[in-house]
C-alpha cells in the first residue's frame, strides 16, 4: 500500500548550480549528496515537510539522466511513493498489466529499496516504488 509521496525527483545539469535556488529563493536545506554509482547519478535531498526534493544530476554520458537532460531539458523526472513493501507493489502494478523497469527493487539513495514502473505505463510519468525510511 502507498503511504505518501516520498519524493519528487528533478534532473539538473548541475547541482552546484540547481541548489542556489532551491536553498536561497525555497529556503530548503539539503540534507545530503550522494552518488548513486549504479545508476550514474549524483543526488541531493532536501526536505520539505514530509516529503522530500531529490535533485538529479548525471555523473557519465550514457547516465539516464544524461538522456533525460538531452531528450526533454531540465524538470521533473520522476515521483517517487513511498510503500510498506516494493516488491508486493511492483507484483501488483505488474500483475495489472504494468511494463516494469525493474523487475526487483535494488539499493538506491539513503539506503532504501527502490524500482521504478516504465513511464510507458504511467502516463508520461516516470514513477519509483521507494520503501520507508530505515528499512
Ligand atoms: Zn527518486
Amino acid at each position: 500500500m502507498l503511504k505518501k509521496i516520498d519524493h519528487l525527483g528533478i534532473a539538473v545539469h548541475s547541482i552546484s548550480e540547481a541548489r542556489i535556488f532551491y536553498e536561497n529563493v525555497l529556503g530548503l536545506v539539503c540534507e545530503k549528496e550522494e552518488e548513486i554509482s549504479s545508476q550514474k547519478v549524483r543526488t541531493a535531498f532536501f526536505e520539505l515537510g514530509e516529503t522530500h526534493i531529490e535533485l538529479l544530476e548525471p555523473t557519465t554520458e550514457d547516465s539516464p539522466i544524461a538522456k533525460f537532460l538531452s531528450s526533454r531539458g531540465e524538470g521533473l523526472h520522476h515521483v517517487a511513493y513511498c510503500c510498506d513493501n516494493v516488491t508486493e507493489q511492483l507484483t501488483q502494478a505488474k500483475e495489472m498489466g504494468c511494463r516494469l523497469i525493474h523487475e526487483t527493487p535494488f539499493t538506491g539513495a539513503g539506503n532504501k529499496q527502490v524500482a521504478f514502473l516504465h513511464p510507458k505505463s504511467s502516463h508520461g510519468l516516470l514513477t519509483e516504488f521507494c520503501s520507508e525510511d530505515n528499512k
